[in-house]
Formats: structure tokens, C-alpha cells, sequence
């Protein structure tokens, strides 16, 4: 096979961890280091005695004798949130804890929703029209090649909005997405998530609520719980939302210790394209999303949960490399057991649809092509990135 070579970039990996240089909001240093190495070895300085004593401050504060809750936690059944619940129970927080539906809930999603609520818990689960929700899923894998879009969204408005209508003014999320997975410098070390941080990070992208009316028979109305409260709202009901990562030091494996101690269930072999067996299970279509993470910057699932193990020395990078070689970006034939047919067929797309939509969002520049710049795929569909390493 011959390969043009004039079209052939290169990816370029931070040296430490295994982020490409496409990666949205990563920035590579001078010794060739990327921001998320950065800001984790930068919380070695953090003096966490000091952290748990603001956190202890804001309990305090917020810890309201008159009202049911003193907070709300935005819960997916995930073990994170399962961590953020059994923290705040320590500190002796009433909270009611809200989940947003994923798009396609798992059976292992469901229970480890269940064991959420049993471990004393106020709870609600709001579920937006999945009618409309499907037609969504649909529009953005066809329109910005990202199926999860209106769940990302939704995971953050919900909340707020529950918030706000049962005036409970403290929201605890988990870890600033920003410090662990690379974001500018300024809003990794954030403890708050304000207005701005929503409007940046808050899963909106390439997207506007509005690009949906565009769908045929959605109408304004159906779309009013995929918006952020407006800013004068928010400020009007004192909402204040902390990163529970920025009080605690934030490792994903050892939440994944306490929740399980908790009752959380890992899923019982390993998750397809996944390093972790113990993340993501509550969605069918995140297979598809990581799949087009793929596609579009070269890396998935896998390279962002073993660059954070790298990171705390729990693996080598020579080691990490080799499985992210192997395992990542295969064509996602199914996820958690369901087959990619049965997920596409819910949101109304044929896998042929499916191929073109791939290939539509893929960067040709960092695959293998053919002369003609046709994509090289294997019998098994999967691609060949231009380079896996430096
Ligand atoms: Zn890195």
C-alpha cells in the first residue's frame, strides 16, 4: 500500500502522558508536557488539610437546620457520584440528589442508581421526553458527529434547575473536568462552577439549543430543560456550585474503592475500548461517542484513563502505549454487550447510515489513506491512526 505522504500530519503526544496534541483545550509546554501532567503534579502542593477545613467552612455555612436539604449532588449511579454522596454524608450534608436519565440507561446503570439511593438518600431522577431526546441523539451524530450531546447538557441544566426550584442554594459536583482531563491553566484550578465555566465547559460545543429547532416536530418549548437558567436567575437564588475535587484529592480508582465498598458494581469484564471496567456503564451510546472521539482527534476512552494513571506512577507509559495500541478505536461493534445495530436502531440510524456518518467526522489527515485518499480499513472496520507515538 502506498501512502500520500503530502497529507500525512503527525500527531504529536505530550511526553509523559499519551494525549495527542489535538486534543480540545491541550496545551503542550515547552519540554513537550501537556497541561493535565501539569495540573496534576501541581496538586502534590496542595495542602489538602487546608482544603478539607474550607470545605468544612462551606458545610457549615450551608448546613441548614430550617430546610430538607442542605445540597443538591448531581448523581449518575456512576462511582464518582457514588463517592460525592458517601463525602457529604460524612460531613454530615442533608442532600437530595438528582440524576439527569442518560440517553439509553444500562441494566448495570440502573442498579447502580438503586444502590445510590440506599445509601440514605432523598433522590429524583428527571427523564427528558425520550421521544425528543432520541430525535436529538440522531441530529447531533449526523450534524457534529457527537451522539451524547443533549446528555452532556442536560447533566449540567437538570441539576441547577432542581436546584433553584427547591431553592437549594449549595450544588456538589465532582472533579473539575478541567484539571484532570486538560483545560486552560486559569479554570483547572477552579473551585467553583459558575456561569462562565458553564458556558465554556458545559457540554454546549459546537452546538446551540436553538440548532434544534431545526428538527422536524420539535418545537421551542421541548428544548427549555436543555437550557441553562439564565445568569440573573441563578444569581437571584444564590446558587453556588463547588468541585468536590478541588477539597479532596481526586483519584478515580480509589473512589472507585469506597463506592464499591458501597455497593457500587464494576461490570464484570472488560468494557469495550475501555482500560477501566468501572466507568461508563450507564449509557449504551457511549461506545458510539468515544468511537468519534476517535475519529475526529486520534485518541478515546482508553488514552484519557491510563494518561491519569500514568500520572500517579500506577503504569507505565511503555505499558499504557501498548494496550491503547490494541484496545482503542476499534469500530464499536457493541458496548456493554449491546450490539451496535440494537443502539443505532433505537435512535432511528441503519449501520450503512452509520458508515457514512463515520467517515463524514473522521480526520483523514491522522489515518492511513489510499492514493486516493479513501480511509484504509481492516475486516473489522477499524483504522489505522498515522502514528501512535512520537
Ligand atoms: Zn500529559
Amino acid at each position: 500500500m502506498v501512502f500520500v505522504e503530502e497529507k500525512m500530519n503527525k500527531l504529536i503526544y505530550c511526553k509523559k502522558c499519551l494525549y495527542p496534541n489535538t486534543k480540545p483545550h491541550l496545551y503542550l509546554n515547552d519540554d513537550g508536557v501537556c497541561n493535565a501532567c501539569t495540573s496534576v503534579s501541581n496538586k502534590s502542593k496542595i495542602n489538602w488539610e487546608n482544603r478539607e477545613e474550607e470545605f468544612k467552612k462551606i458545610v457549615r455555612d450551608f448546613k441548614n437546620s430550617d430546610d430538607i436539604h442542605d445540597c443538591v449532588i448531581p448523581v449518575s449511579g456512576g462511582k464518582d457520584s457514588t463517592y460525592q454522596v458517601i463525602k457529604a454524608l460524612e460531613y454530615g450534608l442533608n442532600p437530595l440528589c438528582v440524576t439527569a436519565s442518560t440517553d439509553s440507561l444500562t441494566e448495570i446503570g440502573r442498579k447502580n442508581i438503586e444502590n445510590i439511593k440506599n445509601l440514605g438518600v432523598d433522590y429524583i431522577e428527571v427523564t427528558l421526553n425520550p421521544v425528543i431526546r432520541k430525535k436529538i441523539n440522531k441530529f447531533c451524530l449526523e450534524t457534529i458527529g457527537d451522539i451524547s450531546w443533549p446528555e452532556h447538557v442536560a447533566i449540567f441544566t437538570l441539576p441547577l434547575r432542581v436546584a433553584i426550584q427547591h431553592k437549594i442554594k449549595l450544588i456538589i459536583w465532582g472533579e473539575n473536568s478541567q484539571t484532570e482531563y486538560g483545560g486552560p491553566e486559569k479554570d483547572a484550578e477552579k473551585n467553583l462552577l459558575d456561569h462562565n465555566w458553564l458556558q465554556e465547559f458545559g457540554g454546549m460545543g459546537a452546538l446551540r439549543v436553538d440548532d434544534l429547532l431545526s428538527i422536524d416536530g420539535i418545537r421551542e418549548k421541548d428544548l427549555i430543560l436543555y437550557q441553562f437558567p439564565e445568569i440573573e436567575e441563578l444569581d437571584q437564588a444564590g446558587i453556588h456550585g463547588i468541585f468536590l475535587g478541588y477539597y479532596f484529592n481526586w483519584d478515580s480508582t480509589e473512589n472507585k474503592t469506597i463506592a464499591e465498598k458501597n455497593g457500587f458494581k464494576s461490570w464484570p469484564k472488560s468494557v469495550e475500548g475501555s482500560y477501566f471496567n468501572f466507568e461508563n456503564l450507564d449509557n449504551y451510546q457511549t461506545g458510539i461517542h468515544d468511537y468519534f472521539c476517535f475519529l475526529k482527534f486520534g485518541f478515546a476512552r482508553a488514552t484519557a484513563q491510563l494518561s491519569m494513571e500514568i500520572r500517579r506512577n500506577k503504569i507505565s507509559r511503555v505499558e499504557a502505549l501498548k494496550f491503547v495500541k490494541e484496545n482503542e478505536g476499534k469500530f464499536p461493534i457493541s458496548y456493554l454487550d449491546k450490539s451496535l445495530e440494537k443502539i443505532l436502531e433505537e435512535i432511528g440510524v441503519t449501520l450503512d447510515e452509520f458508515l457514512i456518518i463515520c467517515d463524514k467526522f473522521t480526520n483523514k489527515k491522522i489515518f492511513k489513506t489510499n492514493q486516493d485518499g479513501t480511509l484504509i480499513k481492516d475486516n473489522n472496520l477499524n483504522l489505522k491512526k498515522i502514528n501512535y507515538d512520537n
